[in-house]
Formats: C-alpha cells, structure tokens, sequence
C-alpha cells in the first residue's frame, strides 16, 4: 500500500512519565492508523495511487475534490515526522549549528522557545506548530487540522502536534502544560538538525 505506517522509533513506553504508553497505543495505534487505512481506501483505484506519500500530498492540497486524500496523507506524512521530533531524555538547549541559527534567526533560545509555544498554545482547534527553513530563515508556524509546511516550499525541522488526542489522556486540558514538557523533556534536537544538514 501507498501510505504506510511506521513503527515508532522508541518503545511504546519510552516518552513516560511525559507521554503514556496508553497516549502512544491511541494516537499511533488507532489515530495514525485511522489516517493510513482511511487514505488509502480513498486512493484506490485512483490516480494518485501509483504516487509516493508527498506527492500525492502535493497533488491534493488546496483542491476541494481531494479533501479526504489530502487530509489523510498529509496527517500520515505530520504524525511520521512527530514521532521523530521527540525522543526520550530529549527538550532542553540545543547545540551545533541549528541552535547557532536559531540565536541568528531568533535572537536567542528563549526567543525561540516562547515563541514555538506561543504558535502551539494559540492554535485555535487542531493543529500544529512547527520550526521550518523558509528561504534561508528558520521560522514558527503553526496549520490548522492536517496542514503542512511541505505544500508551501518551507522544509520542516521540528513539528508538535497539538490535537487534543496528542496530549488529553496525560495533561487534559492543560495544552500549555503539554508544550512546556515537550520543550523541555521530549524535542529531538539530533532529529532536527539532521533535517538542517540536509537542507
Ligand atoms: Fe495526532
């Protein structure tokens, strides 16, 4: 099939205390799951079933009679990336040259930090915020639903999602919470700037 699901790259129980083993079973078990079996229903037998994960989402987005197969793919491609973006004993400063461009680009870490918080915890609904390269600048932004940065010619670094299933099982309604310890305890940084050497 055209939309795979990855195995995530840690234990199940790997984030705890931060993220629960029961977070993980539902929101890679059942929710990114969902959006692997769903899209590919939706592109059997179509056009875009002989396409890779990105293209199809490339073909798809901004076109209202593709809605459904750009909705799952795009969430397939955002979770995939997640899971990435996180790591055990993860969060905190990081070093190398990402971390020089984001004191370049930011002004500082801090700078840096509250503003990716800001981007997660005013993302009205469902979402995600994200550290992008656009045009030689790293930049926060944050898309709505299953948006991506990969359909606007900005390449990724760093993603959180900020669905409610993403952190409603450990921290309720505390978003700002979640984000906080996925600051501090679960970012990926080794992930992050490997996409920044390969930029
Ligand atoms: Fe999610």
């Amino acid at each position: 099939m055209t939309l795979e699901l990855p195995n995530l790259p840690y234990d199940i129980s790997a984030l705890e205390p931060h993220i629960s083993k029961e977070t993980l079973e539902f929101h890679h078990g059942k929710h990114h799951q969902a959006y692997v079996t769903n899209g590919n229903k939706l592109i059997a037998g179509t056009e875009f079933e002989s396409m890779s994960e990105e293209e199809i989402i490339k073909a798809t987005a901004n076109n209202t009679d593709h809605i459904g197969i750009f909705n799952n793919a795009a969430q397939v491609w955002n979770h995939t990336f997640y899971w990435k973006s996180m790591k055990p004993n993860g969060g905190g400063v990081p070093t190398g040259s990402l971390a020089k461009k984001i004191s370049d680009d930011f002004g500082s870490y801090e700078a840096f930090k509250e503003q990716f918080a800001n981007a997660g915890a005013t993302q009205f609904g469902s979402g995600w915020a994200w550290l992008v390269f656009d045009q030689g600048t790293l930049k926060i932004v944050k898309t709505a639903n299953a948006g991506t940065p990969i359909v606007k010619n900005q390449t990724p670094i760093l993603t959180m999602d900020v669905w409610e299933h993403a952190y409603y099982v450990d921290f309720r309604n505390a978003r700002p919470k979640y984000i906080e310890t996925f600051l501090n305890n679960l970012v990926n940084w080794e992930f992050a700037q490997q996409n920044f050497d390969n930029l």
